[in-house]
């Protein structure tokens, strides 16, 4: 019998914990969250790069609850602003998070930018660490325009703002499956199934 192996998501979000279950089934790795930790301190994202803060969630949580963790981190990068708001993309308009906030500061700090200058990319990194210190990484970019308003009711965060030429749609206007294939998160998470398929075929 094949044994079932067990992988944190360090993350307490619905939709990540369902998309990484269904990307892992065919492995035998059993996805659980972080809410089966509830007393586990939060993990301090300080880090200057999104790899910095995968690594740092993901090495935290390993420790915490001594099994193999997945954690990402992504954002959004303008190039008009110079890559921001980056790693402080959750809070770009202060704490608290607030989408709509961040969509707003985003919109006024790109106002009467020419289009050819409002290129901007989402980029994701997912650490995978063990508890002896394994630690492996893989990332995923998606290239696009920031739109001068919103577009779309789909998605969450910059969706409604982010537009990607190939199929003439912002994010928001993409149905899950389609913005999953091209999605700065999909293609990171493509890469970490075939790093832990690997792993799992190591111990077998
Ligand atoms: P997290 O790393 O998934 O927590 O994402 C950090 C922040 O980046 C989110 O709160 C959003 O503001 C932004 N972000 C990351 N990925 C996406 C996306 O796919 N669509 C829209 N916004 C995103």
């Amino acid at each position: 019998m094949l044994a079932v192996y067990k992988l944190v998501l360090a993350s307490g979000n619905k939709g990540k914990l369902e998309e990484l279950r269904t990307m892992l089934a065919p492995q035998n790795i059993n996805v659980i969250s972080l809410a089966h930790y509830p007393n586990m301190p939060e993990t301090v994202e300080d880090g200057s790069t999104f790899k910095d803060n995968a690594i740092k969630k993901a090495k935290e949580a390993a420790k915490y609850t001594g099994l193999p963790v997945l954690a990402d981190d992504s954002g959004l990068e303008v190039d008009h602003l110079g890559g921001k708001p980056g790693v402080h993309s959750a809070r770009f308009a202060g704490i608290p998070k607030d989408d709509t906030a961040n969509n707003n500061k985003l919109l006024e700090q790109m106002r009467n930018v020419p289009w050819e200058q409002r290129t901007a990319r989402f980029r994701c990194v997912i650490a995978i660490c063990t508890p002896e210190g394994e630690l492996h990484t893989s990332d995923g970019f998606c290239e696009g325009y920031i739109l001068e308003q919103l577009k779309g009711e789909g998605g969450f965060g910059y969706d409604p703002l982010f537009y990607v030429p190939k199929y003439d749609k912002t994010f928001a206007e993409l149905d899950m499956n389609e913005k999953n294939k091209i999605s700065h998160r999909g293609k990171a998470l493509k890469g970490a199934v075939e790093i832990l398929a690997k792993m799992v075929g190591k111990e077998e």
